[in-house]
């Protein structure tokens, strides 16, 4: 089976992991700090904060800007569930923006409508989390300029996205953002097995967010309440979380970032490969936008008759999936208030979605298999539509006799 996602671990990866256990510190180390420090150069962020996962860091940033009861949080439908349920954690209400149909990203057209109606009800957001989905970030000039106006805080989920590139500069260099947050999930473009970072360009933010990685307990002397009385003094000033990442996943997060312009590359490699390979067949091919280049987290196309297709591809070795589910008609959601038809947009594109395989070790033969594949599903599937298309109109001429079960 060729998946559709899969980590790239070097022997470097693997002795960077070693040294660790061979160490002293297996948390709390220096590993952690010096994966921040590469996560800081990568983006131009002058904060980086290291976690367990991309889903602790929505929550910490969701807790940094004080999200919380009578508050509203608004995504967008065409992402992992995380990115909503980081409002929910708060205490707050959560909203969605429907997408682009072309990009798939949060549509800033979109998101203006909805900020005026909601001043008009008095119904403003606190936080907006748009979402880097597939790796292109999304329009954030439009997105920042918006928020600013209207007194919104911006949490970027880059969770697809360490090593792209918005207007030339930086995904996470939060030009338009208070936050911005990453995964490092096996599947995602650099990996450190579980993990996330949270970047940010104020001091304030991340000291709020420091505190809440790790129980809302520090020592920083500019923190505590009281003068401290000896070495071992520490206090909780806030109600924080065991968010922590381990040494061992920094250190592989670390050594794994001195490959990340090589794993960009080269998935931008492969897409355009996709993209030539792809061209002449009935399927939609992801756009991008010019001011965009996308870490290319995955390959989304769209087809008629996409459940027939994902089968005949899943029995054929291909091991694609689909994202995303519009967040909106999970059940979770649903008992919210919210239904399908909500957002029409995130729906017609999930409707018609399959990921197919996109990793930094793909190879050529790889990519060549899943187009054979695919062509082939979808003349199977051209046929399939045919015959039922065909069949009901010859079941509704056959003689009652036919069907009398003797
Ligand atoms: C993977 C992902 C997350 C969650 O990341 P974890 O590190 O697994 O918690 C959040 N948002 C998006 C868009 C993702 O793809």
């Amino acid at each position: 089976m060729i998946p559709y996602g899969r980590q790239d671990i070097s022997d470097e990866d693997i002795a960077a992991v070693e040294a660790v256990l061979r160490s002293d510190f297996l948390t709390q180390g220096p590993a952690v700090p010096r994966f921040e420090a590469a996560i800081k150069a990568a983006t131009g962020a002058e904060h980086a904060l290291a976690v367990n996962s991309a889903t602790s860091a929505l929550h910490i940033a969701c807790m940094a800007l004080d999200l919380g009861p009578g508050d509203w949080l608004w995504t967008v439908p065409n992402t992992f569930v995380a990115s909503a349920n980081c409002g929910i954690y708060c205490g707050a209400e959560v909203d969605f923006v429907d997408i682009d149909p072309e990009t798939y990203v949060m549509c800033p057209k979109a998101l203006e409508a909805k900020l005026v109606a909601a001043k008009g009800a008095g119904r403003l957001p606190k936080v907006i989390v748009p979402v880097h989905f597939a790796g292109q970030s999304a329009d954030m000039a439009a997105i920042g300029a918006l928020a600013r106006a209207y007194g919104v805080r911006v949490i970027e989920d880059a969770s697809h996205a360490i090593g792209a590139r918005y207007q030339g500069a930086p995904v996470g260099n939060c030009a338009h953002s208070d936050i911005c947050v990453f995964s490092f999930h096996p599947v995602k473009i650099v990996t450190t097995a579980e993990g996330g970072v949270a970047t940010t360009n104020d001091a304030h933010l991340a000291q709020r967010m420091e505190l809440h990685r790790s129980h809302g307990v520090t020592r920083d002397p500019s923190l505590l309440q009281e003068d401290s009385p000896g070495g071992w003094y520490y206090e909780q000033v806030a109600l924080g979380y065991n968010y922590r990442m381990t040494e061992m996943q920094a250190a592989l997060g670390a050594s794994q970032m001195t490959r990340l312009d090589a794993f960009v590359a080269r998935r931008n490699v492969l897409a355009a490969r996709y993209d030539r390979l792809l061209a002449d067949l009935p399927l939609t091919r992801p756009v991008q936008n010019p001011d965009s280049y996308s870490a290319y987290h995955l390959y989304p196309i769209q087809v008629e008759d996409r459940a027939r297709v994902f089968a005949y591809l899943r029995e054929n070795g291909i091991g694609v999936n689909v994202h995303y589910i519009p967040v909106h008609t999970q059940p979770f959601y649903c008992a919210r208030g919210f239904a399908r038809g909500d957002f029409p947009a995130a729906e017609a594109y999930y409707d018609r979605a399959i990921s197919i395989p996109l990793y930094a070790g793909l190879t050529e033969a790889d990519q060549d298999r899943v187009f054979e594949v695919l062509r082939a599903a979808l003349q199977a599937s051209k046929v399939g539509a045919i015959s039922r298309w065909i069949s009901p109109r010859i079941v509704r001429a056959a003689p009652a006799s036919f069907f009398a079960s003797s």
